[in-house]
């Protein structure tokens, strides 16, 4: 049965996120359960553009953009999954952490965390795509063992 946290995923975020949060929540160890979760609480309250925080609506923000950035609706609900949306502007940006990302970047995630690598949607969406890097696991370790004094 789906659960309410996982129905706000899926408005956050869409269902594939949601499907891979899944995945990751059953396969991983305590300290990356806690980490998930803590991520969501985060990125609810904290996110720095909570206006455009439903994916749907990010979605449609694309339907703006020029054909050379956005050329279908696949890549527009893709960029809408990793938490970006379309600037009048022109740009790309993240909004929990509104980092603007250089347009016509092959790979957006890896520019979301080659710009700001301490943002916790991209840690939240790598960590539940299956990430083995070592900084990030070394990170939600990190975040585990720290104690309140
Ligand atoms: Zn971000």
């Amino acid at each position: 049965m789906e659960q309410h946290w996982q129905k706000t995923v899926v408005r956050m975020l869409g269902p594939n996120a949601r499907q891979q949060i899944c995945n990751r929540l059953s396969q991983g160890d305590s300290a990356q359960r806690l980490f998930i979760f803590g991520c969501i609480v985060l990125i609810l309250a904290a996110s720095t553009q909570p206006q455009i925080m439903l994916h749907q609506d990010r979605i449609s923000s694309f339907s703006s953009s020029p054909a050379s950035l956005v050329n279908s609706l696949a890549v527009a609900e893709q960029l809408a999954s990793n938490g970006l949306f379309y600037d009048a502007s022109g740009g790309l940006i993240c909004f929990h952490c509104s980092v603007r990302l250089q347009s016509g970047s092959s790979d957006p995630l890896q520019q979301h965390l080659h710009q700001r690598p301490r943002c916790y949607l991209q840690k939240l969406l790598r960590l539940a795509a299956g990430s083995d890097d070592k900084i990030l696991l070394a990170d939600v370790a990190a975040d585990h063992d720290r104690r309140v004094p």
